[in-house]
C-alpha cells in the first residue's frame, strides 16, 4: 500500500491481481492545478474489459461472495472503512492531486467514504425479505433479496472515490460483484481501492477496477451481456446514452445525474445563516457539484441586503493551491469544463444577465500558474436565462427575484433537473410547505448539507432515477425471489388425475 498508485500501481485491478493492458498503452494522468504529470495509467483494451466482467462473473457464479454468511461480508466491508480511515490522509493527497480539489475538501470526503463502508457493512446483514400473509391456508409465502450479480459501476471525476464507493459499498453488502470504472481524469483513488481490496480480503473477482483514456470502456461495460446493472453517476447527456444501451439487455439501471437546485431564501430567513450556507451551497468542491445550489432566488425585500452581504463574503473565500488547508476553492479539474464554464460567463452577458463577480479565470502564480481556476462568480438573472437552466459545473451562482411562496416554488421547480434544494426561512409552516412544493430528490430546510450516509440520494426528472446512500439501495442491488412452500397434509394434485 505504501505505493499508493505512485506511477507503478497505476494498473488494472482483475481477480486480485495487479495488470497492464493487454496492448501495454498507458495514458497520461495529469494534475489540474499544476499541469503536472502524476502517472501512466492502463488504458484497458476491450479484451482486459472482458477479462475484468468474466472475472466478476466467476467471482459471482460459483463464488463464495454472494452466499457467504451476511455477517462474514459485513466484516469485511468494516475492514475496508478501517483501512481507508488509517489511510484517510495518503489517500486525501493523491485525491487533491488527481482532482485539484482543496484538501479540506477532500478530507471531508474521506470521512463520508468510511461512513458510507460503516453504513454499508451494517446494513449487509440486514437485508430482509419479506413474510407474506398465506395466500391459501396450506401455504408459507416469503420473499428472500438476493443480490442482482456483476455491477459496472461508472463515475465521474468530481467525487472520485467518494462517488464510487456509493456504488461499491452497497454492492458488497447484498453480495454483488462489481467492475468499477472510473473517470479518465481522475483514476487513481479508484486503483487505491484495488489495494484495499485485496488487504482487506476481499475474495478474487469480487471487485475489479478497469481504467482507461476515453469513454468506450463505460460503453463496452453497460453493452455487455454478463454484466447485470450499471450504476451509474455522470452527466444526464451521457445518462441517457446509457439508459438507451442498457435496454438491449434489460440490465436494471440506476442513474445520479446532473442538476441545476435552488437555493431559496424568504424574507423572514436568519440572513447571515442563509448568506453563509448558500454561499457553501454553490461554491463548495469549486462549484463541481451535481447538487450544487446554483440557482439563489431571494425574496424581493431582502434581495439587495442579501446579495450585498453574498459579494462581500464571496471576496473573501480563499481560491488556490490545493494542497494549503487554508484553501476553500481549489482547481477546476478538466480542461473542457474549464472552457465551458467560460463560455458560460459569455453567454450569460450576452443574454442580458447583469454579471455581479468574478466572471474569470483567477490568476496564479508559481507553479500553479498552469493550473485552471476560477473566481467565484455570480450574475443577477431571469430564471428563463440559459446561465440559470443549464448545468455549468463551476463556482458560477444566478441571483433571481421572487415576490412570494407561490413564485418561489414556480421558479424552483422551472427546470428540466431535480436534484436537490434548500429552503432558508424562520417560518417552520412555510419551510415545509416549500419542501413538500419542490420536485426534488432531497430539501435541506436552513442548511447547505443534504447529503450523509443513511440519507437517500438522487433525483427527480433528468437528474436520474435510483437512490444511493440509503436502506432503500440496497433494494436497487438486490432482486426480489419469492418462496412459496405447500405445508399441507395431502400431496396436492391439482389435475385430479
Ligand atoms: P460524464 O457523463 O461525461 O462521464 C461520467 C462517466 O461516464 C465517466 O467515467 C465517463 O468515462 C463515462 N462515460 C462516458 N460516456 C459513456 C458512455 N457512452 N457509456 C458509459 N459510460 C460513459 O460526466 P463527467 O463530466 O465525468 O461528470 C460531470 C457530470 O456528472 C455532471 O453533469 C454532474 O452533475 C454529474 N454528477 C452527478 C452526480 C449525482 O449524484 N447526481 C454526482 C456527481 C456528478
Amino acid at each position: 500500500m505504501s505505493t499508493l498508485v505512485e506511477a507503478t500501481k497505476a494498473q488494472l485491478f482483475i481477480g486480485n491481481a495487479w495488470r497492464h493492458a493487454g496492448d501495454g498503452r498507458t495514458f497520461e494522468d495529469f494534475n489540474p492545478a499544476t499541469g503536472q504529470k502524476l502517472a501512466d495509467v492502463a488504458d484497458a483494451t476491450r479484451d482486459d474489459l472482458n477479462a475484468a466482467v468474466a472475472a466478476a462473473r466467476r467471482a459471482f457464479d460459483g463464488g463464495k461472495w454472494p452466499t457467504m454468511a451476511a455477517s462474514r461480508r459485513a466484516k469485511i466491508i468494516y475492514k475496508m472503512a478501517q483501512l481507508i480511515s488509517e489511510r484517510s490522509a495518503e489517500i486525501a493527497a493523491l485525491e487533491v492531486r488527481d482532482n485539484g480539489k482543496a484538501i479540506a475538501t477532500a478530507k471531508g470526503e474521506l470521512g463520508a467514504i468510511v461512513d458510507c463502508f460503516e453504513f454499508y457493512a451494517g446494513a449487509a446483514t440486514k437485508n430482509y425479505g419479506e413474510t407474506m400473509p398465506p395466500p391459501l391456508p396450506t401455504y408459507l409465502a416469503s420473499t428472500v433479496r438476493e443480490p442482482v450479480g456483476v455491477v459496472g459501476a461508472i463515475v465521474p471525476w468530481n467525487f472520485p472515490l467518494l462517488l464510487a464507493s456509493w456504488k461499491v459499498a452497497p454492492a458488497l453488502a447484498t453480495g454483488c460483484t462489481i467492475v468499477l470504472k472510473p473517470s479518465s481524469v481522475t483514476p487513481l483513488t479508484a486503483i487505491a481501492l484495488g489495494e484495499i481490496a485485496l488487504e482487506a480480503g476481499l475474495p478474487e473477482g469480487v471487485l475489479n477496477v478497469v481504467t482507461g483514456a476515453s469513454d468506450p470502456i463505460g460503453a463496452w461495460l453497460v453493452e455487455h451481456a454478463d454484466v447485470d446493472k450499471i450504476a451509474f453517476t455522470g452527466s444526464t447527456a451521457t445518462g441517457k446514452s446509457v439508459a438507451a444501451a442498457a435496454a438491449a439487455t434489460l440490465k436494471r439501471v440506476t442513474l445520479e445525474l446532473g442538476g441545476k437546485s435552488p437555493s431559496v431564501v424568504f424574507d423572514d430567513a436568519d440572513v447571515d445563516a442563509a448568506v453563509a450556507g448558500a454561499l457553501y451551497g454553490v461554491y463548495y468542491n469549486a462549484g463541481q457539484c451535481c447538487e450544487a445550489r446554483s440557482r439563489i432566488l431571494v425574496q424581493s425585500a431582502i434581495f439587495d441586503r442579501f446579495v450585498g452581504s453574498f459579494s462581500e463574503k464571496a471576496a473573501r473565500l480563499r481560491v488556490g493551491d490545493p494542497q494549503d488547508p487554508q484553501t476553500q476553492i481549489g482547481a477546476i479539474t478538466v480542461r473542457d469544463q474549464f472552457e465551458k464554464i467560460r463560455s458560460y460567463c459569455d453567454v450569460a452577458r450576452t443574454e442580458g444577465a447583469r454579471a455581479l463577480f468574478g466572471g474569470e479565470a483567477a490568476a496564479m502564480e508559481g507553479a500553479l500558474a498552469s493550473g485552471m481556476f476560477w473566481s467565484p462568480t455570480a450574475f443577477e438573472a431571469q430564471s428563463t436565462h440559459r446561465i440559470a437552466q443549464e448545468e455549468v459545473f463551476g463556482p458560477v451562482a444566478t441571483f433571481t427575484r421572487f415576490s412570494d411562496e407561490a413564485e418561489a416554488i414556480a421558479i424552483a421547480n422551472a427546470s428540466e433537473y431535480g436534484l436537490a434544494a434548500s429552503v432558508w426561512t424562520t417560518n417552520l409552516g412555510r419551510a415545509n410547505r416549500v419542501a413538500r412544493a419542490i420536485r426534488s430528490g432531497s430539501v435541506a430546510i436552513n442548511t447547505p448539507y443534504a447529503v450523509f450516509p443513511g440519507v437517500p440520494f438522487g433525483g427527480y426528472k433528468q437528474s436520474g432515477y435510483g437512490r444511493e446512500l440509503g436502506m432503500e439501495t440496497m433494494r436497487l442491488y438486490t432482486e426480489t425471489k419469492s418462496v412459496l412452500t405447500y405445508i399441507g397434509e395431502k400431496p396436492m394434485n391439482p389435475f385430479g388425475v
